[in-house]
């Protein structure tokens, strides 16, 4: 099963990327996850991401579309993958068209978690990170089970991140709503889009998103 997870920044795709891992055997491929972890090693693809995240820009579609080419020819992606955060632009959108065409690794459906955006700034400012395993929780809506403690690997280290302060989240919510409307239009017109209720307790968005993928399930 090959998926995209749509959605603004904050609507809940890590989120729920979570759960689909834990019920589907299928990659996780988060975009903004391995230019986190590229800046944190410092390598050269780090770098050029820097200033963009910084900003809440894009990164350049030519730098991130090579590394999703190169991600989704990886074998654990054979069984399935789940792309989130990618494509945000329509070139991205059709790079990944030619990129899945030439590895046999069509998309068999479009999960857009729809969210309105004065709901976002909220949830991205209360976002924090398990520093161990990237478990994402939320500080009202989302918090961990014991204070302090991973629920899911136990760590104990939390992290904020950077273009979660309030300055970058207005222009990375600008920049993102800019690029929806045409992306979803581009899965509309080849069927392969479902829209799910992001704006509903994390469970219930989960149900909506199993009840999809009963249906395209392979
Ligand atoms: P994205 O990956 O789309 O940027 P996240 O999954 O990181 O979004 O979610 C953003 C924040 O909102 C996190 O702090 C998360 O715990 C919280 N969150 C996710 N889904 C919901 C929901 N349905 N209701 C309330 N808060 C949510
Ligand atoms: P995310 O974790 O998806 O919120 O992404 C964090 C940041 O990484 C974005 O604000 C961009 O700077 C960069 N990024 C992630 N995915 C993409 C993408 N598909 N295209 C361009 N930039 C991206």
């Amino acid at each position: 099963m090959n998926l995209i997870l749509m959605g603004l920044p904050g609507a809940g795709k890590g989120t729920q990327a979570e759960r689909i891992e834990a019920a589907y055997p299928i990659a996780h491929i988060s975009t903004g996850d391995m230019f986190r972890a590229a800046m944190a090693a410092g390598t050269e693809l780090g770098l050029k991401a820097k200033s963009y995240m910084d900003a809440g820009a894009l990164v350049p579609d030519e730098v991130t579309n090579g590394i999703v080419k190169d991600r989704l020819a990886e074998p654990d992606t054979d069984a399935g993958y789940m792309l989130d955060g990618f494509p945000r632009t329509i070139a991205q959108a059709e790079a990944l068209e030619q990129i899945t065409t030439d590895l046999n690794k069509p998309v068999d459906a479009v999960i857009n978690i729809a969210v309105a955006p004065d709901v976002l700034v909220d949830r991205l400012s209360g976002r924090y990170i398990c520093k161990t395993c990237g478990a994402t929780y939320h500080k009202l809506y989302n918090p961990t089970k014991v204070e302090g403690t991973c629920d899911r690997c136990g760590g104990h280290e939390f992290f904020q991140r950077e273009d979660d302060k309030p300055e970058t989240v207005k222009n990375r919510l600008k920049v993102n709503i800019e690029m929806n409307t045409p992306l979803l239009d581009f899965y509309q017109q080849r069927k392969l889009l479902f829209n799910v209720n992001g704006d509903q307790d994390i469970d219930l968005v989960f149900a909506e998103i199993q009840n999809i993928l009963a249906t395209v399930a392979k």
